[in-house]
């Protein structure tokens, strides 16, 4: 039997943009941390891609073609098994080391076991903090790492981390900055013309993927949409604050955005510029006055053409 493996050192996790989490936070299907590394594992080919074109990711050759093989075999790979340490606790522990954080064997399409007892830091300042997007890129890199036959825990470290960082070099998070909130939109951006930048609102328990919804909205001026670039995504903190912020009220954020259209067959490429887009969603707050998203209303995704609607751009 192929022996397991461990990945990623704990150092390497819970690096940057973390989501802040309810400390009872309990819910079917898995927390924000699960929701995270599953996003990132149904766009890991993005991710890779976005390293792989892009020469600030730094990558060595060798590293070049482990991507390129990963990138392959990834139809080939399953999404990631959710396993609680204290009831498995041989699994994550290998010879002379602590637990670890995820586990598979040398081979392509086995299952990666990720330690659910780690996905969340309880130390922080902030609160609970979950295992970000970036970082379950890394820990997805180096495990699929292992499926192409390398064994070095350490050099599967490091072009995790190079993944990992430039995602985090493309992304942007922006909080929402009221009392205890942790109510964000982050953004990340494959840098090219035919993708569009994925955004993720989350509360801090639960995690929208607003790609879907933000293709439908956007409009080309001439052909049908290939990619955007979305940029400057902030809150819209000149909208009238409610009457009291304890009760339910909307919130909207605004982005600019680029866009490149062409034929259906994605020829004829052009840009086109000089748009706005708007995201609305209904949050309410709990005892504690810590924000949630209310999930009977869905977030509303608007696409304006500043060229056309001057006064709906401004602000
Ligand atoms: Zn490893």
């Amino acid at each position: 039997m192929t022996r397991f493996v461990a990945i990623l050192s704990l150092s390497i996790a819970f690096l940057t943009a973390s989501f802040a989490v309810r400390a009872d936070f309990v819910r079917g299907g898995g927390g924000l941390a699960e929701k995270n590394i599953d996003f990132a594992f149904v766009n890991l080919a993005r991710f890779v891609n976005a390293c792989l074109w892009n020469v600030s990711c730094d990558l060595t050759p060798a590293e070049r073609t482990l991507l390129v093989e990963m990138l392959g075999d990834l139809p080939r790979e399953q999404p990631p098994q959710f396993v609680s340490a204290s009831r498995n606790k041989s699994l994550f522990q290998l010879a002379g080391g602590g637990p670890r954080l995820a586990v598979t064997e040398f081979v392509v399409g086995r299952p990666i076991y990720v330690n659910t007892d780690m996905l969340y830091q309880n130390d922080s300042p902030e609160g609970v903090k979950a295992l970000s997007v970036p970082d379950a890129v890394a820990m997805l890199v180096h495990e699929l790492g292992h499926h192409h036959g390398w064994r070095d825990h350490a050099a599967l470290d490091i072009l995790g981390s190079k993944v990992q960082t430039f995602a985090i070099s493309v992304s942007q998070k922006i909080i929402y900055s009221r009392k205890q909130s942790q109510l964000s939109i982050q953004t990340y951006d494959s840098q090219s013309m035919v993708n569009l930048t994925q955004v993720l609102v989350s509360d801090g328990f639960e995690l929208y993927d607003l790609g879907p919804q933000l293709r439908d909205a956007l409009q080309c001026r001439e052909g049908v949409l290939v990619g955007g670039h979305l940029d400057n995504v902030h809150f819209n903190l000149f909208e009238k604050s409610p009457e009291s912020e304890l009760n339910p009220h909307y919130v909207t954020a605004v982005a600019d955005a680029q866009i490149f259209c062409g034929t259906e067959e994605r020829k004829g490429l052009h840009s086109e510029d000089y748009f706005r887009v708007r995201f609305r969603m209904l949050v309410d707050n709990d005892e504690g006055g810590l924000y949630f998203l209310r999930l009977d209303e869905p977030i509303v995704v608007e696409f304006l053409d500043c060229s056309k609607d001057f006064e709906a751009c401004s602000g």
